[in-house]
């Protein structure tokens, strides 16, 4: 999801990703936004088919620009 959102490098590691989310979420919010993360790729931002034309991070996000070209 962080990839997919450009709030990562593509080719970050997990342990880079992990580095780069803690530095931009405060402290008091990293096990909620954990949970979102996971939610919004189980129901909205599914690895094979994301649900680009309905997401309201579309306006956002390039990857579901992309996609729904
Ligand atoms: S627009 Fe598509 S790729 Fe981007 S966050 Fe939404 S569902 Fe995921």
């Amino acid at each position: 999801i962080s990839k997919r959102l450009a709030i990562v490098p593509e080719d970050a590691t997990v342990r880079e990703t992990e580095k780069i989310l803690m530095s931009k979420v405060p402290k008091e919010d990293w096990i909620k936004s954990h949970h979102r993360m996971i939610f919004w790729g189980r129901y909205q931002c599914m690895t094979r088919a994301p649900k680009c034309e309905t997401c309201p991070l579309l306006e956002i996000c390039q990857e579901g620009q992309k996609r729904i070209k």
